[in-house]
């Protein structure tokens, strides 16, 4: 047996000196003699704490967040086509090991729901959605729009005064504008598709004035473009007259 004072002097000998990885021989000796042991419920409970404790600590967690990165940056799962199982006979790319079998939004394809399903998913959605939490999340996750690119390169171009904000960055009230003034000036831009919008509200006039009332109680004044503006053959020239002919610019 060693004496503690040897112990002690043995730790403090090695304390704070970086010792080189296990060589693989060494790492499968400690996994077969770990192997198959069962530890007390005293020993489990005294590493849950100390364990508890380490990872009370900020700067642990950061060095854990770390080394997750670089260990899950050298594994690289290839990728595999596979066909989508709808029927399309379209080809998509996955990894291997995803249990993925069609490409995204074909699964519900040729299922023909019953209006009452579809009420009830309907209804499901619009509960789910006055969760402000859940809103905030999925808006989050969206894509940003062909006709919202636009406008980011046209703000890019001509170095407008607004931002992006449609990934829910920033809301005014419970609604979300796509893009805001950052030049102290009161204003957000909304860009929309005159056919959803219509679907929707009944007409893209109802939407225009539906937001203007919304954005006025706030403060705040609302521009807009559509896919009529965006779209044209002069887009550039025609959104920039929209965005700044009510601006004053
Ligand atoms: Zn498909």
């Amino acid at each position: 047996m060693i004496s503690e004072k040897t112990r002690l002097k043995m730790r403090l000998a090695k304390l704070g000196k970086k010792r080189l990885p296990c060589s693989l021989e060494t790492k499968e000796k400690i996994r077969n003699s770990n192997l198959g042991k069962k530890r007390s419920i005293e020993t489990k409970l005294k590493q849950s704490l100390k364990k508890k404790e380490y990872y009370s600590h900020k700067e642990n967690i950061e060095k854990f967040k770390a080394r997750m990165k670089k260990y899950y940056c050298k594994i690289r799962i290839p990728l595999e086509y596979r066909i989508c199982k709808c029927g399309c006979l379209r080809l998509y790319k996955c990894k291997i090991n995803s249990k993925r079998e069609f490409i995204n939004g074909h699964n519900r394809r040729n299922q023909k729901m019953s209006k009452i399903s579809k009420l009830k998913i309907k209804n499901s959605m619009r509960i789910l959605f006055k969760n402000e939490d859940y809103r905030k999340k999925i808006l989050r996750k969206r894509k940003i729009s062909f006709y919202e690119s636009r406008i980011i390169q046209l703000i890019s171009d001509f170095k407008l005064p607004y931002k992006f904000v449609g990934n829910g960055k920033i809301w005014i009230g419970n609604r979300n504008p796509d893009f805001i003034n950052i030049n102290g000036e009161k204003k957000v831009i909304e860009v929309y598709g005159r056919f959803q919008k219509a679907r929707n509200y009944g007409s893209s006039k109802n939407y225009e004035k539906n937001r203007v009332k919304h954005y006025k109680k706030y403060g705040f004044e609302a521009i807009f473009l559509s896919d009529k503006e965006i779209l044209n053959k002069n887009w550039k020239k025609v959104c920039l007259y929209n965005i700044r002919g009510l601006s004053n610019v």
